[in-house]
């Protein structure tokens, strides 16, 4: 029976228990209520994750760059291009939102009807106050806290330290290299409440909720497939085009096989190897460059997930009825930057990185609930997204370093 129930890829079970927990609440109703203690459990599970996903994944990404120096000529351009790219993908992710509410496509709070839940208080800090908290009074606070835009911070200068450190840096290293790993595993046994979670959010949601609510969701699908061809389609062509100057359709072509792998794992980790390879192979990065630009880029490298974030906070903001200002709108732009890049490469990281952002502006965490159940579908666009990104930048940092063979990019007939 168990291992019946393992055999089914977890998506496909997540598919089924939305499907399911919508029609046990369509003929429910309210009383579907009765079972939302599950998906809040998945949820508690989940917030859990943030604190150790970030410190180890982000400390062990930086000491993987292995030399100070090489934070220099390769390490700044991709970095920047890595955190410019990231912000204006948030920025789109937060025009669609946007505009998706003032056409009504999200539905308000009266509409929805949507129960009253706990509303986080908002941070209302001054700029001044916001300067002064990314410094940690102390690294164990900031942990117990979740305060994550300080935890970032002390996770990089550690990173950093552990690189200015050299062969003394190493075993601490190390421990940050397995504990990413075994990060990911707890991470892999959280996830697999995911079924249950979804099945009784769904339920409640949908037995309180009605029709309404699901229609708001295919929006939220199909503004995310949007978002995601958009910074594809036209970011990282321009990207290619210009910055690169080489050929787009050939570096899509180029492409292909990691595109194929990322939709279909939802995991920019998983597709590591085969990204690295079209890279290498198909679009003549030098190997050192491939190497370091997108294994970096895997982690911390993340535009669909940044847009996704920014989508996802405006459409949760909007069904719980939460005003945002603009200085709130910066905040997102900042936290759904680091949330990308603090994000691992696994399926559903971005759902968890959602915690850290609806804190920050007092999204209610609910909203994580809400979209959990069409997530893997958006975890796939979004990390084609990712990946592709993560070969754009590759292919245009080496470009500018002259680590490029242009002419095996441009013969690839063999992809
Ligand atoms: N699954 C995505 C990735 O691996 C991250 C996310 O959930 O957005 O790139």
């Amino acid at each position: 029976m168990l291992k019946a129930w393992f055999a089914i890829p977890l998506w496909q079970r997540v598919v089924a228990a939305l499907l399911l927990g919508v029609v046990l609440g369509l003929f429910w109703g309210p009383e579907a209520e009765s079972i939302k203690w599950i998906g809040d459990f998945f949820i508690k599970a989940i917030k859990m994750l943030v604190v150790p996903l970030i410190f180890f994944s982000l400390v062990s990404g930086v000491a993987a760059i292995g030399d100070l120096r090489k934070l220099g000529a390769v390490g700044g351009r991709a970095i920047l291009l890595f955190v410019v790219t990231g912000q204006i993908s948030v920025w789109l992710g937060l025009a669609l939102g946007t505009g998706a509410v003032n056409l009504g496509l999200f539905p308000s709070r009266e509409a929805l009807g949507t129960p009253e839940v706990a509303t986080p208080e908002p941070n209302e800090t001054t700029p001044v106050d916001m300067i002064l908290s990314i410094v940690p009074d102390s690294p164990v606070q900031v942990m117990a806290d979740v305060a994550v835009l300080p935890l970032i911070v002390f996770s990089l200068l550690l990173g950093i330290g552990i690189l200015m450190a050299k062969e003394d840096g190493l075993p601490v290293q190390k421990v940050f290299d397995s504990g990413a790993i075994i990060m990911q595993k707890v991470t892999m046994i959280v996830m697999e409440l995911t079924p249950f979670g979804v099945f009784a959010l769904m339920a409640w949601v949908s037995g309180t909720l009605g029709v309404d609510a699901l229609k708001a969701l295919s929006w939220l699908v199909l503004l995310n497939y949007t978002g995601c061809l958009l910074i594809i389609l036209v970011m990282y062509s321009a990207m290619i085009k210009f910055l690169a100057k080489l050929p787009v359709v050939d570096f899509f072509r180029g492409i292909v096989d990691a595109i194929a792998v990322s939709y279909s794992t939802a995991s920019s980790n998983a597709t590591l190897p085969v990204t690295l390879r079209c890279a290498e192979r198909n679009l003549g990065v030098r190997n050192s460059v491939a190497a370091f630009v997108i294994s970096l880029g895997a982690t911390i490298n993340m535009n669909g997930t940044a847009m996704y974030l920014g989508l996802a906070t405006l459409f949760g903001a909007q069904i719980f009825g939460v005003d945002l200002s603009w200085g709130q709108y910066f905040l997102i732009s900042i936290l759904a930057t680091l949330g990308a890049i603090g994000a691992a490469g696994i399926p559903g990281a971005g759902l968890i990185m959602m915690a850290l952002v609806f804190g920050a502006v007092g999204v209610p965490l609910e909203t994580i609930a809400f979209v959990a159940g069409v997530d893997r579908i958006m975890d796939m666009m979004r990390t084609t997204t990712n990946v592709s990104g993560d070969a754009a930048v590759a292919t245009t940092v080496a470009s500018m370093t002259g680590d490029i063979d242009r002419e095996e990019m441009i013969s690839a007939d063999d992809v």
